[in-house]
């Protein structure tokens, strides 16, 4: 397990929020934008530890980690964000204990979701993931415009389920050119939808790599994890890429 100062993981999250900052403004940037910490593999006292700095959303990958970490950290006001897969098997604690899932992709899914949320909390948030960068090993439906007004009319029939826009992860290994390709894209899915007449404002795309290019093409939300936390160290790194 990565051991780090606390010094650092503060250090770290300022260092990108200034970097946020700065890019929206080079970029010349209308819209605000979220940090999300992704925390994934990484233990609960490093997340104490940011919460303490201010930190308020994180984002989570595994399910079995999210249903851990929320129990364990339940004294804290953080805003949960889904970010990886959910099997249906596992639906149950996401619509308990989560605020957002950035990952919808089929109609079963946000169907589940809706079913198991509780009476007494808001709304799911939800995005819809694109799989922007066309990649056979990659989740989310393909940038199509009417298959992506078909699972947002899909979803916003169900009441305990917000649609709030789309997320996406870029294709591996684009070079400069091909993220912005990817990322106006996702622009132009989200105008596509606000056309059709539906009321959704986010873009949750950028991460530690890509984060600026993001940011320049309209990101409302951008999702980091070793900017803030360090690497994942390859023997705890459950990612199955
Ligand atoms: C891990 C992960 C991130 C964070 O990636 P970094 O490169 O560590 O910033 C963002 N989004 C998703 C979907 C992820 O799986």
């Amino acid at each position: 397990m990565t051991i780090q100062s606390n010094h650092c993981l503060i250090a770290n999250r300022r260092a990108v929020l200034a970097e946020i900052e700065a890019q929206r403004q080079s970029a010349a940037a209308q819209q605000p934008v979220q940090l999300i910490a992704v925390s994934k593999t990484f233990p609960d006292e490093d997340i104490r530890i940011l919460a303490a700095d201010g930190q308020r959303d994180f984002g989570e990958n595994y399910i079995q980690e999210f249903a851990a970490k929320s129990e364990a950290l339940a004294d804290l006001p953080i805003v949960w964000h889904i970010i990886g897969q959910i099997q249906s098997n596992k639906s149950r604690v996401v619509a308990e204990r989560a605020q957002w899932v950035h990952t919808i992709d089929r109609p079963k899914i946000a169907q589940r979701l809706n079913e198991q949320r509780p009476d007494n909390l808001p709304p799911l948030q939800v995005c819809i993931e694109i799989n922007i960068g066309g990649e056979d090993n990659k989740h989310g439906i393909a940038p199509d415009e009417a298959e992506l007004l078909a699972l947002a009319q899909a979803i916003e029939a169900l009441p305990k389920l917000t649609l709030r826009g789309l997320m996406c992860v870029a294709k591996a290994g684009s070079n400069q050119t091909e993220l912005n390709q990817q990322f106006l894209r996702m622009s132009e899915l989200l105008r596509s939808l606000q056309a059709a007449g539906l009321k959704v404002d986010v873009l949750s795309m950028g991460m530690s790599a890509d984060m600026d290019t993001a940011i320049a093409c309209g990101a409302t939300h951008v999702r980091v994890g070793s900017a803030i936390f360090g690497s994942r160290a390859t023997a705890n790194n459950k990612e199955t890429k």
